[in-house]
């Protein structure tokens, strides 16, 4: 992880220009060896743009630029580093960053630079998965969000948990260390109680977690029903315009199509599954198991019915299946002779929230959408300040779940000591989500994510 790197971090690709950075001991003088400017890095304050020429082996010019330098610590990175402006398109930057490799560094790994920057202490590793969090942000709220966790919000959260658990340990430890000295010995209601407060405060950061995680990752909506009901066509709706296609024959959508459409700032995933019934040949067995696991994975499931044919067989058997799920129902076709009502659903999904609409009239379309955001959200409301992601999400499960272990334990009599060892997991747990002795592996599934240059 040491020496110089280099990349062009900005999109490749024709553009208005384009940024190469180096980063590591060195980087101002690995750019003076090719930038010609009135004055050179070398003479010029840190972070004060220079204009000037790059030039290949040759001296003879390859663009005109402009550069600039950072003193460790204080840059991206946390290490000495150098940034060059050239101009955009392909060519231009890749003969910059050409000259940067020739002089002396090595193309940087997908998100390195964001690496070095957790491992000089720069940002905590919650905080690098927000950097993320905000290159891929598909809408305000979620880019919001990870600018928040980005400025620790997220991190300092999970710290103070952290802190209380650490104090409760300790309050453990003295009681077995000591058990014969004045230091009290350990209340056990008093360490219960204090553990089930801090329970509570990882199942409060847990629900607001997950809605985060719709604004990072989206929504994952599974769009269900029986062949025929108008799924494909509902994807169509939603996305406004036709890629699946679209037709009067039973089961011809095999395939999984997903799609990102954004509603009230929040990103919805749109699963079309094929339509869920029984196989008639192995490739649409194969659809068939896609779709049930798509709609098992998914946090909210639309189930489509033709409401110009009585309810079938296939879709009772699929009401069945959503029950105990989050889910709306979109009562479809409402521009034909209707021959479902609104109150045939509820009948045989009580409770169920139900939309009359019309892919072809588009009546509905947009209450559909308001409704599949509105129970979404509705199981937390959204929190601004997280933008989590599933690793995080994990982590803060599995301290919770250790909580709730010891203070079960416990309550049963067992020894303190093995109390603590699960509170000690649970601690590794929180540690994990800002990268507290982060080992290779967990930095690897951080950072493999990436794209180079960041
Ligand atoms: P899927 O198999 O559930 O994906 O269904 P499709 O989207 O392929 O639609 C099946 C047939 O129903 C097609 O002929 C569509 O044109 C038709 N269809 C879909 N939605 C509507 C609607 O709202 N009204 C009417 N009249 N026809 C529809």
């Amino acid at each position: 992880m040491n020496g110089l790197i280099a990349a062009i971090s900005t999109a490749w690709g024709e553009s208005g220009i384009s940024v190469v950075r180096v980063s590591g001991k060195g980087s101002r003088d690995l750019v003076d060896g090719f930038f010609r400017g009135g004055v050179s890095l070398g003479e010029t304050p840190p972070r004060f743009m220079r204009n000037g020429f790059i030039t290949d082996n040759d001296g003879a010019e390859i663009d005109e630029v402009l550069a600039v330098w950072f003193r460790e610590p204080k840059s991206y990175t946390g290490e000495e580093m150098a940034e060059i402006q050239c101009h955009g398109g392909t060519v231009a930057a890749r003969r910059c960053l050409e000259r940067c490799i020739s002089l002396g560094a090595r193309m940087a790994l997908p998100g390195e630079f964001t690496r070095r920057a957790f491992m000089n202490g720069r940002i905590d590793l919650a905080q690098a998965e927000s950097v993320l969090g905000i290159i891929r942000a598909r809408s305000d709220r979620s880019l919001r969000s990870a600018a928040k966790c980005l400025q620790g919000s997220l991190s300092a959260r999970v710290k103070k948990i952290d802190e209380e658990l650490l104090e409760l340990s300790a309050l453990g430890e003295a009681s077995l260390d000591y058990p014969e000295e004045d230091i009290p010995t350990l209340e056990m209601d008093f360490f219960i109680k204090g553990l089930s407060k801090t329970g509570e405060k990882i199942r409060t950061l847990l629900s607001s977690a997950r809605s985060g995680r719709f604004l990072r990752e989206g929504v994952r909506v599974a769009i269900a029903g029986r062949p025929n009901v108008g799924k494909s066509s509902l994807m169509n709706a939603f996305l406004q315009e036709s890629r699946s296609i679209v037709t009067s024959l039973p089961g011809t959508t095999r395939d999984i199509i997903e799609e990102v459409i954004t509603h009230k700032g929040i990103p919805l995933r749109l699963v079309d599954t094929a339509g869920i019934r029984l196989p008639k040949d192995p490739a649409e067995q194969e659809g068939v198991e896609r779709a049930r696991e798509a709609v098992q994975k998914s946090d909210i499931r639309v189930w489509v019915i033709d409401g110009s044919e009585p309810l079938s067989d296939d879709d009772l058997a699929l009401s069945t299946s959503l029950q105990g799920t989050c889910h709306v129902v979109a009562l479809n076709k409402s521009d034909l002779p209707q021959a479902v009502n609104v109150t045939d659903i509820i009948k045989i999904l009580p409770g169920a929230d139900v939309r009359v609409i019309s892919t072809v009239s588009g009546e509905g379309i947009e209450s559909l959408k308001d409704l599949i955001v509105l129970s979404s959200a509705g199981i937390t409301s959204m929190d601004e300040d997280l933008n989590t992601t599933e690793r995080q999400i994990t982590e803060m499960s599995m301290a919770l779940d250790l909580v709730i272990n010891t203070m079960d334990s416990l309550t049963a009599g067992a020894p303190v000591d093995t109390a603590l060892e699960t509170l000690s997991e649970a601690r590794s747990c929180l540690g994990r989500i800002i990268g507290v002795d982060a080992d290779e592996s967990l930095m690897e599934k951080v950072f493999s994510s990436f794209c180079i240059g960041k």
